[in-house]
């Protein structure tokens, strides 16, 4: 028996249910490979002693009894992101049902302050709480969103990318502000790929790729329903990708790396500055009619859908969700983007859906919530994937 009285059978059946799904006896039969009558019996002193939450079964106008549905019970508390990009970040502190919830966000140099962020988005925390008449005290847990790879024991690689934070350690930076409060740093991207699958255009799905351009290009990898992260944390930096070996010198110390190659083409036509700005620029002319503008956005598309076709026929994805932060993605960009995966990947592969982010960037303190919560995606899908594999998009897409 544990230290709380409940046996660790009970306890190993609590680990594999998230938090933020209902589930049902088949869904625990199925991942459990107990016996109904040992899981009744289970469920029923789970709920007893208050961890187990049965929902009323409701008739879905199918044949047979409507199944019941259990939920995990919530652990109390406040939960909180604090979502940074190179520029910004997004703070969200919610209640563990995420019924009372506050945001806040700002514009701060992140990449060359690193202290200063913190410490602006710790202001932005204290305000959300204070909004939501509560104080870190009540604060359960945190989630630090990062523009870069993270590592075991929560380090940030951040070298070449956010460069005043290269040797510090902005966990330990928060833990010394909020006591007690347990807080895990994650790459921003994945965060985002969290809130599309319970949120957004990932619903229902249990192999995703997430792509996001803002400013660099962050990918994140759902396989089987978990976040894959890899070895050491550098799952998905498909921007750095050398797709032209003669190409410019990139951040990461290559050359012609993917998300390099992409934004100077996107320069080169607007004659502007900036990365997103560039191809937020070719969205508007191409929506004001430009042609030039619509065929360098199939360009930069179709460069990008082929490295997606190549990482497509590794991982054979449901879907690929695609964000350009503050602005949906252009559709010219999208066709570009399927043109370039129908060219590399297999036929069978080829036509997976690429979906526009309906959240954009609101997806990453949206994540880092539901990671902080505890939703780990640990077998998250088995339970919402459609029981026929397939391809398909949110709402028959
Ligand atoms: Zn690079």
């Amino acid at each position: 028996m544990t230290a709380g009285g409940r046996s660790r059978h009970h306890e190993r059946l609590l680990a594999l249910i998230p938090y933020d799904t209902a589930v049902t006896m088949a869904d625990l039969v199925r991942i459990s490979g107990l016996s109904r009558p040992t899981l009744a019996d289970m469920l029923h002193r789970l709920q007893a002693e208050g961890a187990m939450l049965c929902e009323p079964a409701v008739a879905s106008g199918g044949r047979g009894r409507p199944a019941q549905r259990w939920r995990r019970r919530p652990p109390g508390g406040m939960f909180a992101a604090l979502a940074f990009s190179r520029d910004s970040v997004r703070v969200r502190v919610a209640n563990a049902d995420d019924q009372a919830f506050a945001e806040r966000e700002e514009t701060l140099d992140v990449a060359l302050n690193a202290r200063g962020a913190l410490d602006g988005g710790h202001r932005l925390l204290n305000e959300c709480l204070a909004t939501l008449d509560s104080d870190v005290e009540s604060l359960t847990s945190l989630t630090l969103g990062l523009p870069c790879p993270v590592g075991d024991g929560n380090q940030p690689q951040t070298r070449g990318l956010l460069p005043d934070w290269v040797g510090f350690r902005p966990v330990e930076w928060l833990r010394d502000r909020l006591p007690g409060v347990r807080i895990t740093a994650e790459n921003d991207a994945n965060l985002a790929a969290v809130g599309e699958i319970l949120d957004g255009a990932g619903q229902g799905c249990r192999d995703l790729v997430y792509m996001k351009l803002a400013p660099g290009i962050g990918s994140a990898l759902v396989i089987g329903g978990r976040l894959y992260r890899g070895a050491a944390g550098y799952a998905g930096e498909i921007g750095h990708v050398q797709i032209n070996e003669m190409g410019h010198p990139c951040v990461c110390g290559a050359r012609g790396c993917l998300a390099m190659e992409l934004y100077i083409a996107a320069r080169h036509s607007t004659g502007g500055e900036g990365g997103l700005l560039a191809l937020t620029e070719l969205f508007r002319r191409c929506d004001a009619g430009d042609i030039a503008a619509g065929r360098v956005l199939g360009r930069v598309g179709g460069l990008l859908g082929e490295q997606l076709g190549a990482l497509a026929n590794m991982i054979d994805p449901e879907r690929v969700v695609v964000s350009t932060a503050d602005v949906p993605p252009h559709p010219a960009l999208l066709a570009g983007i399927r043109d370039g995966i129908r060219r590399t990947a297999l036929p069978a592969v080829g036509d997976l859906p690429v979906i526009p982010s309906p959240l954009g960037i609101r997806a990453e303190p949206l994540g880092g919530i539901a990671l902080a919560r505890g939703a780990h995606l640990s077998g998250l899908a088995h339970f919402t994937a459609s029981p026929e594999r397939g391809r398909r998009g949110p709402g028959g897409v």
